[in-house]
């Protein structure tokens, strides 16, 4: 329930839906026909609920909402196989989703925060500043989107060309608007609630939480028993440029951040991301390279490399920042110098870049600059 009081059905948990029922005077068995029908059968409507009698099927639609958050706007590219979703809050304060489908997978990438707190100089999101942490609700209603989304996608297309497309939502990212660790509990129930076998039903693996490196939520992360995976927002390999680049860096410098992942993979025996994004001259050099691949294998003397893969991001543009995207050429290069190194290194194939629904991109509604095509890595 939010402060109007009203009740939003998709931001309901089981024992959410058993008051409700109970208080209703309805038998328990209807909370969980409800709960089955929102995030099994993915009904969008009470009317669509026709396994419940038509007069708690009128109580439903004339006393609850199913969302909270209203659709403002969808920016649809790439064929119609990315989509990029302006919601807004009913404060006005934007969130955005991106779904992203390919032949053999589809992802969504969430947002847990409108705007963030966090002030990197690189990204569309930072220059929004902080407006408000999401709620766990609010962060499964964006997943529900694109499962919605998803059906409609596969709907509109003739018969050979939706059996080339998944069924299911594979991946579920936390890389839109915000700082999951910055609103750490109502994501770690988000996940709760998705991972729900009764429910949506996603395994833990299809979590990827990214983090700008905040050092308490990665050891917390450590100690969750659910598996899911992380990846750390490093940028740079030391910290006179990571705290020009990222605020935080003065607070979690880069030792503590490397410690921290040594932490989470000792913990985890699971392997760490490191997400690099790639600026011009800033940060794209073969000696920052080369001082990225020492810091990751670590003094051999007395560790072991860390177990980590490095996903290398050409910057994607956000206006009135004076950066540059890296080409192709000094991607490479960067990227050659790690695997010289034995570093896994891939570099991330970018969707949505011309919607404004790439990484660091999601500015609330705010313009976007196109990329020139022959520097377009999609
Ligand atoms: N706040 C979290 C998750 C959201 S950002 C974090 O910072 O990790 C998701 C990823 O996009 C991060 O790795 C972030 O550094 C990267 N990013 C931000 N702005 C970008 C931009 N303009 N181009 C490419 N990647 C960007
Ligand atoms: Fe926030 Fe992540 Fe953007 Fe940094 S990169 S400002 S932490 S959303």
């Amino acid at each position: 329930m939010n402060s109007s009081n009203s009740v939003f059905l998709t931001h309901q948990t089981a024992a959410g839906l058993d008051a409700l029922m109970r208080a209703w005077g309805e038998p328990a068995f209807r909370a969980r026909q409800i709960y089955r029908q929102l995030f099994v059968s993915l009904a969008a409507s009470a009317q669509a609920m026709t396994d419940l009698p038509a007069k708690l099927r009128e109580r439903l639609a004339a006393e609850t909402k199913f969302f909270e958050l209203e659709t403002a706007k969808v920016q649809v590219g790439d064929n119609g196989l990315t989509r990029k979703a302006l919601f807004k809050l009913p404060d006005g304060s934007p969130v955005e989703s991106v779904l992203m489908v390919y032949e053999d997978r589809a992802t969504v990438c969430v947002s847990t925060q409108s705007g963030c707190p966090m002030g990197c100089v690189f990204c569309a999101t930072g220059k929004l500043g902080f407006l408000r942490d999401l709620t766990a609700g609010q962060i499964v209603e964006q997943v529900l989107w694109a499962c919605h989304e998803l059906k409609e996608i596969r709907d509109e297309r003739p018969p050979h060309e939706t059996a080339k497309l998944p069924e299911h939502i594979g991946n579920i990212v936390f890389m839109g608007m915000g700082e999951p660790f910055n609103n750490f509990d109502n994501w770690w129930e988000s996940i709760e609630r998705l991972h729900d076998p009764n429910g949506l039903n996603f395994g833990a693996r299809s979590f990827t939480v990214s983090t700008v490196g905040l050092v308490p939520g990665i050891l917390r992360l450590a100690r969750m028993k659910l598996p899911v995976n992380l990846a750390i927002s490093l940028h740079a390999p030391e910290d006179n440029l990571r705290n020009d680049l990222m605020p935080v860096n003065r607070r979690y410098p880069v030792a503590d951040l490397i410690a921290a992942a040594r932490n989470y993979t000792e913990a985890t025996h699971r392997r760490v991301s490191f997400e690099y994004v790639l600026l011009k001259e800033k940060n794209d050099l073969p000696a920052q390279a080369l001082a990225l691949a020492k810091l990751l294998r670590g003094d051999s003397q007395r560790e072991r490399p860390l177990l980590c893969h490095v996903n290398l991001i050409p910057w994607n543009p956000v206006p009135g920042t004076p950066l540059g995207r890296s080409d192709r050429r000094r991607v490479l290069a960067f990227q050659q110098v790690l695997l010289d190194h034995k570093i896994s290194c891939t570099v991330r194939v970018e969707r949505g870049i011309k919607i404004g629904a790439a990484c660091g991109q999601l500015a609330g509604g705010g313009e976007i600059p196109k990329i020139e095509e022959d520097e377009d890595f999609s």
